[in-house]
Formats: structure tokens, C-alpha cells, sequence
């Protein structure tokens, strides 16, 4: 099997010790070097899509519900037999939760998450005809609903410009300066008012995609980062 390459740096890479950076204030970005971030992300992949297996908006929003503090992978090894046998409401609430619970055994939490599965779907039959509502407080009001997943299907099932903050997005968003904030809902709301309008269908997409491939957690490729010359972090490694 062929070796994979040893990770080299730069010669004109530069990194600022831990400490020294530490201290270091992030500057805000411009309005033109958000701009420019996200004119970079559109021209490289102009229709990002989600990771989440689904068939429509209900099996998103199972998916959805199934994947907190779960991987995209681990839940999408799940799905497929699930929502072969049910892909709608009323299948889903006829399969009961022993059976739900079932299918969805390997993902973490599988137990309070296939209740919740249950939950809402009877939920979606009793109050809204069996449909996904289009509504935040209507979603947020389903079992096992937070806003970060009500972002997720307003987003992606209905073209909202909605940004749902996951730990990926948290984590760009402080580390680079885009959009510090102390929690998700304070990232979230920064985000909503810096990226331009133009780009915010999308945005959701570009940064997860970033923050799984490229913004690492532990250790981010910023000498293959699309946007390591506008990125503010103390601590990158930037050409010299
Ligand atoms: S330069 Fe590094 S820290 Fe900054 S966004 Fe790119 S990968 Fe993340």
C-alpha cells in the first residue's frame, strides 16, 4: 500500500508560539474580506449539499433529530433500512418505538432519539395533515426539535436563508474571528448579519464543509485553506 506523505511544512510558513497568540486580539472582518470568503466558497463548489441521507422533508427531519452528538456517517449507516420501512408520518408512528429503536441501535442516544422519531411523528399526523410545518416555532414545538435542527430543515427542505450552528460552525466562527460569540445562538445571529445576503442559502453548507475537511478541530489545514490569508486566527500558519 502506497505511504501516505509525511505532512511538511512551508519553508514560509510562520506560526506564532501558543502563549504569543493567546494574547493576540482578533481583528474583525471587513464587509469585502467576507465578501471575498464567500465568493471563494461559491466558486469552488457553487451547490454544496448536506451529508444526511434523506428522501424528503420528513426523512430529513428524522435524520436531522437522529444526528445530535452524532456523526453524518454513523447516522447515515442507519437510515437507509429505516426509512425503506418508513418514509412518512404514519409509517413511522405504525412501526412503534420498539422497532424504530431497532433500526437506529448504532447511533448514540438511540433510545430517547427513537422515542422522539415516534414523538413526532404522531405529532406532525395530529396537528399538521402529516406535513413538515414551514414554521421555526412550529418545528421547535416538535419532540426532540431544537433550533439548530429547525435551521437545518428550514434550510434545506425549504430554501430558508436560516444558518444552523453546529460545532463546526461554532468552532470557525470564534476561531477565525468571522463570528465570536459565547454560544451557538450568538454565532448564529452574528453570521445572519455578516454574510451577504446573496450567499446565505448556502452558507450553512460552505462552512460545515470547511470546518469537516479543512478547519480541523485539532489540527486545521491552513496551508490548504481557501481562506487562510483572510482568516484572523493568531495561530494559523500563513504565508510569510
Ligand atoms: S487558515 Fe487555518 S484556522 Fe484559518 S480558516 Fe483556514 S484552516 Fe481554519
Amino acid at each position: 500500500m502506497a505511504k501516505k506523505p509525511a505532512r511538511q511544512k512551508s519553508k514560509k510558513t510562520v506560526k506564532l508560539p501558543r502563549k504569543q497568540a493567546g494574547k493576540q486580539a482578533i481583528k474583525p472582518w471587513t464587509r469585502p474580506e467576507i465578501e471575498e470568503a464567500f465568493r471563494r466558497f461559491q466558486a469552488r463548489e457553487p451547490h454544496p449539499k448536506g451529508e444526511l441521507s434523506h428522501v424528503n422533508a420528513f426523512t430529513l427531519l428524522v435524520a436531522v433529530v437522529l444526528s445530535a452528538q452524532a456523526t453524518d456517517a454513523g447516522v447515515n449507516k442507519a437510515t437507509p433500512a429505516l426509512f425503506a420501512a418508513a418514509d412518512t408520518p404514519q409509517k413511522m408512528a405504525a412501526l412503534g418505538e420498539e422497532r424504530v429503536r431497532d433500526y437506529v441501535k448504532t447511533i448514540g442516544l438511540y433510545r430517547n432519539k427513537a422515542k422522539n422519531v415516534v414523538a413526532l411523528s404522531e405529532r406532525l399526523i395530529s396537528e399538521h395533515d402529516g406535513e413538515v410545518p414551514r414554521s421555526r416555532e412550529a418545528l421547535e414545538a416538535l419532540p426532540g426539535v431544537g433550533r439548530k435542527t429547525a435551521n437545518v430543515v428550514l434550510n434545506m427542505a425549504f430554501g430558508e436563508p436560516t444558518m444552523a450552528v453546529d460545532t463546526h460552525i461554532f468552532r470557525i466562527g470564534n476561531r477565525t474571528g468571522l463570528a465570536p460569540g459565547k454560544n451557538p445562538l450568538e454565532v448564529e445571529l452574528k453570521l445572519l448579519e455578516a454574510i451577504p445576503g446573496k450567499y446565505m442559502l448556502h452558507a450553512h453548507h460552505w462552512l460545515i464543509l470547511h470546518g469537516r475537511y479543512t478547519c480541523l478541530a485539532r489540527r486545521p489545514l491552513c496551508e490548504s485553506c481557501i481562506i487562510a490569508d483572510l482568516c484572523k486566527w493568531p495561530e494559523k500558519t500563513v504565508a510569510a
